[in-house]
């Protein structure tokens, strides 16, 4: 069965993560605006395989969907404490950094309460409706068991894809994590499979990143001290902390935002790799708390069972009959290769971007790309179309899918808020809301005007 929305919306949202729950929670304090916001889950969960106990959120509760367009939103983190009669024990916990499972249910409160937004919902394909100058989305709906249950056809005059990040399993490792009967798990399932985990003997843990971080030391928590039979190691040349300086952050800001997009491709593209410990190192409470831990189990003598090695490179690995897997390591800078055999291997690989390109491969003729082919992103992160579409103020925006363009804010829940703002500033032509033309403390890059005014008598020529 099809069903079609005949009457379009103002504004379509394509995936139900944080950032595009933002924007629904941001859209909804305006009237008249008609939206609507999809997602193929049947309802709202953030990354439920990692909600480890007592981990939290690396930026502060301020960051929730709303606060820093709109602190008086009725959506705030706050308001939520208010509806649960939380905010005296919240007060005295002074928790700036709050529970990553908190921040979870907080999401799945706006989530559930907003009239706009439908899970069972999975968007196959977006098409351009020259006639009518609008978008069509084709969308699969969901049963409760997720099969499918009916198509059907949408309308809009604007998107927003917030589609998110998928996990990313190495190349070496892809078919071991693809054998159901060796346990070799993304970090991203790590929960659902956690006793299986604990049932083995020996257990690797690839990844140097904060979710590596954190599975090693839940397992090494939950093992016995002398027994712990754990490895860690990652490619990274160390266990690295994150960088978490006040003027360091401020590379999380519109400001440096603002910088990145416009900088030449190049130079932006050389830059994002060199920002790394910007984002993927480990924050230095979880480094204190592994380091604590190791210390402890050294109190009656003796050593804890658990190698830490950076610095190695998985290139291949294979399995050893039914419980036995073995993995070929190599240490770049010592030349050093070794053979490596446990029993189950958690991969804190990462994720990437989920690419754009299947769901709006029929907008391709129109889509403008940059030298790398990747879809140019204007600074109000909207898709840059040829003017048969351009011109008829039709858009798409994206969400998260735009390191390439914005730097390494993009998948940044700080700046949630703000992105929300900027799209629905740009989307109606008023300004519903305002936002200040500065926000950091640091200038990024030279005026042109300064450059000419002081750099002359040093022999500076600015343009
Ligand atoms: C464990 C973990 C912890 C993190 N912690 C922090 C943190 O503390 N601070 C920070 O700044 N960042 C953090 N991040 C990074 C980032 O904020 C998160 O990844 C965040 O979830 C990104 O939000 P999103 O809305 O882009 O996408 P996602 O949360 O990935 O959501 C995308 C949604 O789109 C849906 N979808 C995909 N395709 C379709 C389709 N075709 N049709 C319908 N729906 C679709 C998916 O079902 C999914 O629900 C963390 C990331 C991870 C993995």
């Amino acid at each position: 069965m099809t069903t079609t929305d005949d009457q379009p919306f103002d504004l379509l949202g394509i995936g139900i993560g944080p950032f595009n729950l933002s924007l629904a929670a941001l859209a909804d304090g305006i009237p008249d605006l008609r939206t609507a916001f999809y997602d193929q889950r049947l309802a709202f969960h953030w990354h439920p395989g990692l909600l480890i106990e007592g981990t939290t959120l690396q930026v502060p509760f301020l960051a929730d969907l709303v606060t820093l367009a709109d602190p008086a939103s009725p959506w705030s983190f706050l308001n939520y404490l208010r509806t649960r009669d939380r905010l005296f024990p919240f007060y005295f916990a002074e928790r700036f950094h709050i529970q990553r499972a908190e921040y979870d249910a907080y999401c799945r409160w706006v989530a559930e309460a907003l009239p706009t937004t439908h899970f069972g919902h999975q968007v196959d394909t977006v098409r351009w409706n020259p006639g009518r100058a609008l978008f069509e989305v084709d969308h699969t709906q969901l049963d409760a068991h997720g099969e499918a249950e009916a198509l059907g056809r949408t309308y809009t005059r604007n998107l927003a894809v917030g589609i998110g990040t998928a996990p990313y399993v190495p190349e070496p490792l892809r078919l071991l994590a693809e054998a159901p009967t060796v346990p070799v798990i993304h970090s991203a399932d790590y929960l659902k499979q956690r006793e299986r985990l604990l049932g083995t003997p020996h257990i690797t843990i690839v990844g140097s990143g904060q979710s590596g971080a954190e599975v090693f030391l839940d397992l090494l928590r939950a093992r016995p001290a002398g027994r712990e039979g754990l490895t860690w190691i990652a490619r990274t040349p160390a266990f690295a902390p994150m960088e978490y300086s006040k003027l360091g952050l401020e590379q999380f800001t519109p400001d440096y935002a603002h910088f990145f997009h416009g900088l030449a491709e190049p130079v932006r593209d050389q830059l994002v790799p060199q920002q790394w410990q910007l984002h993927k190192g480990i924050d230095h409470d979880t480094i204190n708390a592994i380091h604590d831990e190791l210390y402890r189990r050294t109190l009656d003598g003796g050593w804890p069972d658990a190698t830490l090695t950076p610095g190695v490179t998985v290139r291949t690995a294979g399995r050893m009959g039914a419980h036995v897997i073995e993995l070929h390591l190599e240490h770049e800078q010592q030349a050093t290769r070794t053979r490596l055999t446990t029993n189950a291997v958690v991969l804190a690989t990462g994720y990437r971007e989920r690419p754009l390109d299947q769901l709006l491969a029929p907008l391709d003729p129109y889509l403008r790309r940059d030298a790398a082919g990747r879809p140019r992103v204007g600074p109000d992160h909207r898709l840059l179309f040829d003017p048969a579409v351009q011109d008829t103020g039709a858009s798409i925006y994206v969400q998260n899918a735009d390191r390439h363009s914005h730097g390494v804010g993009a998948p940044d829940l700080g700046l949630a808020a703000w992105r929300s703002a900027v799209i629905l500033n740009a989307l109606t032509g008023r300004d519903p809301y305002p936002l200040p033309a500065r926000t950091a403390f640091t200038t990024f890059g030279l005026q042109a005007a300064t450059v000419s005014a002081y750099a002359r008598p040093a022999g500076i020529h600015g343009s």
